[in-house]
């Protein structure tokens, strides 16, 4: 398993990680099999989208503010609420297939770590599983 480390600078935030995660993939000399991107905290999350416009990026953050809302009935102490509703909406992990030592990503697509109560400093743990047939 191979950290990555990650500094967001914003409350909310998603951060283009793919270089990073290929870089770890890299640097296990890892071939075939499938890549597992992962992290352990509960106000934050993982997941693949579009890094060519990085419009998508704001309007991503902008629909997960209107779908998650402040409500007077929470109970959690901290006031974060919110950003664990999203956490768990968009989801902590995320799988991509790896081919000769690349990962197998569309032409616009990119991994992202997802911020939701930066800024802060946050861990990504990539885990290889090599494929049957090697
Ligand atoms: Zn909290």
């Amino acid at each position: 398993m191979i950290t990555v480390s990650v500094a967001t600078s914003r409350k909310e935030q998603l951060i283009d990680i793919t270089r990073d995660v290929q870089n770890a993939v890299s640097k296990r000399g890892f071939a075939n099999g499938i890549c597992h991107v992962h992290t352990a905290h509960t106000t934050a999350a993982v997941t693949v989208n579009e890094n060519a416009d990085p419009d998508v990026v704001h309007d991503i953050i902008l629909s997960l503010d209107s779908i998650v809302k402040e409500l007077p009935g929470f109970r959690h102490g901290e006031g974060n609420s919110t950003a664990h509703v999203k956490s768990s909406l968009v989801g902590n992990s995320v799988t991509v297939p790896v081919d000769n030592g690349q990962l197998v990503l569309g032409t616009w697509q990119g991994i992202y770590f997802c911020e939701f109560d930066g800024p802060r400093s946050r861990k990504v743990w990539v885990t290889c599983t090599p494929s049957e047939n090697g």
